[in-house]
Formats: structure tokens, sequence, C-alpha cells
């Protein structure tokens, strides 16, 4: 990939994200609640969690109450953004115009060391064939104005990664 390439990608990121087209878009959800606590975070380029204060049960996608005891008291921590690659697929078709220029790229899903699982994508790594069970780091990628988009980039295979 060379440096237009990219930069191919960041325009089609400047339509998903509303640029022309309103705020409300395909990911960036323009609603309270859940959702907008949640983009805030990334925004401060933190991955945000939810635990439970009862039963210290923690997950994600996001939900108001506890899977495990069913507590409405929940709080919100920083993820320490590391995790394992739990499973993965390379997507080669565009499903929709605005991320033609986006393709191929790497849907991944990464067993977080806090438990739970979280879907993302890879950041390209040239000569790094994806291995289930390689350790991945959180990375944010500017996508738009600024925007911060949670994104897992794989450590090399070393015993002593965290
Ligand atoms: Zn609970």
């Amino acid at each position: 990939m060379n440096s237009n390439d990219h930069n191919a990608k960041d325009d089609s990121a400047a339509i998903l994200t509303g640029a022309g087209v309103g705020h409300g878009s395909a990911i960036l959800p323009d609603r309270p609640g859940l959702v907008a606590e949640y983009w805030q975070g990334a925004q401060e380029k933190k991955l945000l969690l939810q635990r439970c204060c009862r039963c210290s049960n923690c997950w994600h996608p996001l939900s108001d109450v506890c899977g495990a005891c069913q507590s409405f008291d929940v709080e919100w921590f920083p993820s320490t953004g590391t995790g394992s690659l739990y499973s993965y697929t390379v997507v080669h078709h565009a499903v929709h115009p605005i991320v033609q220029g986006w393709v191929p790229y790497t849907l991944c899903l990464i067993e977080l060391d806090e438990g739970p699982r979280i879907l993302s994508t890879l950041e390209p790594e040239s000569g790094q064939e994806p291995a289930i069970g390689t350790r991945a780091r959180l990375e944010f990628r500017s996508i738009h104005s600024g925007f911060q988009l949670p994104v897992f980039r794989l450590l090399p295979n070393r015993k002593d990664n965290p």
C-alpha cells in the first residue's frame, strides 16, 4: 500500500463519518446514551468497557444491564487495549460504494484481556499473516477530521508480549 491508497481510505471514511451528509452516518451513531458514551471515550483514545458494580462481570457490546446478575449498577472503565486475535476475515467485496476504497481490509474479533470480545479492524501489516491467538494491541486511527476509530494491530509473536 502506498500513501495514496491510505488517503483514499481517509476520503471514504469522510463520507462515512458524515462530511456533507450530516452527522448521523453509518458508523457514527448520532444518539444519546451508551453509544455516545462509548464514542466519546474513543475520541479521548480510550476503549471503554462496562463492568457490573455488583458482581464484577465485564462485557461488550454495550448494555444497560449486567448479563450475569441483571443488575443495573454498571460502571465504565478503560480497557488496557491488549488481547489476542480470536478470529478474522478478509473483506474483498465492498458491500457499499463508500467502502470501495477500503477493500481489501481485515475484520477481526479480538478477545480482550478483560474477557469480552470486540469486533474491529486490523491495521495492515506487510509480511505478517494473521494467526489465531496472536497478541494484539489497541490503536486509534484518525479517519476524518480527527475522528478516532479503535482498531487493532498484531504484535510480533513473542512470549514476552503483554
Ligand atoms: Zn452483575
